[in-house]
């Protein structure tokens, strides 16, 4: 069976990848897209956007026309457009998939809630490669625990908004469980001036933004004598893009409920 997607975010870098992940499947149709209303996107035809031939489906600025039960809506927008999104979604029945970034506590508490009525994914990275990373800075955490000090660094484009990055917070959340303490108890968000030496058992991070740069994350454990770095690094957003189309297709199939990256895999 066919999954129907509709895009929220279709004019973004994200949208667009993932536009022409849903093209480069067979099992899977792009049935709406949708921008913000005063964006460059609205109006155009979505294989236009992306220098293809015409799709036939165009960037609207509303998802209550784009969206109906058996739709799953793949988003990544940002954090006020996602929960704009939300009654369309529980009004519809359609599912959720999402993978934008910087949500406060309660726009993630909103979309847990809206989770009973529609089955919704969400994750800080679509790529297999950092579900990896986060087991093993759990394990690495689990096993060094106070012997290390552990650094999470994260290399982002400028264009970026938010800091640190989801990814860079769900490492350092993977870290936090595997010392057994919680992140933002223990976490240097930053440092500057005269901050003292260092905490036994801190989590720090550092962020970098620039240039072009799709996605890069580190998590550092820095011992005497020696260290050990997990790095991650995302040289084609294509592989969120199309780990989001692969979610949808196992979404589609899915009872409401909230679900991650991991619940798929597993
Ligand atoms: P982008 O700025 O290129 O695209 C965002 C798009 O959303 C834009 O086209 C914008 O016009 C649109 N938008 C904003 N407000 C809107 C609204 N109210 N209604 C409809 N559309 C609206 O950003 P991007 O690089 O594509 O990233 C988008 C989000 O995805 C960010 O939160 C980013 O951190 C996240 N992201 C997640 C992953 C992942 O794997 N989970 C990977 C990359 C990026």
């Amino acid at each position: 069976m066919s999954t129907k997607v509709c895009v929220l975010g279709a004019g973004g870098r994200m949208g667009q990848s993932v536009i022409r992940a849903v093209s480069e499947r067979d099992d899977a149709t792009l049935v709406g897209a949708v921008d913000r209303l005063a964006g460059p996107a609205l109006g155009k035809d979505c294989g236009r956007l992306l220098g293809l031939d015409a799709m036939g489906i165009t960037v609207a600025d509303s998802l209550d026309a784009a969206i109906t039960a058996g739709v799953v809506v793949i988003d990544f927008s940002a954090p006020d457009a996602l929960i704009s999104a939300l009654p369309a979604v529980q009004a519809t029945g359609a599912a959720l998939v999402t993978g934008t970034t910087g949500l406060s506590p309660e726009q993630l508490t909103r979309l847990e809630a809206a989770a009973a009525d529609v089955p919704i994914l969400r994750a800080d990275n679509f790529s297999v490669g950092v579900v990896l990373m986060r087991l093993l800075a759990r394990r690495a955490a689990e096993l060094l625990g106070a012997s290390a000090d552990v650094e999470i660094i994260e290399a982002h484009h400028r264009r970026k908004v938010d800091a640190p990055s989801g990814t860079a917070l769900a490492v350092g959340h993977s870290v936090a469980a595997g010392l057994g303490v919680e992140l933002d108890a223990n976490a240097d968000w930053s440092r500057h001036g005269q901050v003292g030496a260092r905490g036994t058992g801190r989590i720090g991070f550092s962020v970098i933004r620039g240039g072009d740069i799709v996605g890069e994350h580190t998590a550092l454990f820095a011992m005497d004598g020696e260290r050990l770095e997990i790095t991650h690094r995302a040289t084609d957003r294509m592989i969120f893009a199309r780990g989001a189309v692969r979610a949808a297709a196992w979404l589609a199939e899915q009872s409401p409920g909230f679900y991650t990256l991991e619940d798929m895999l597993s």
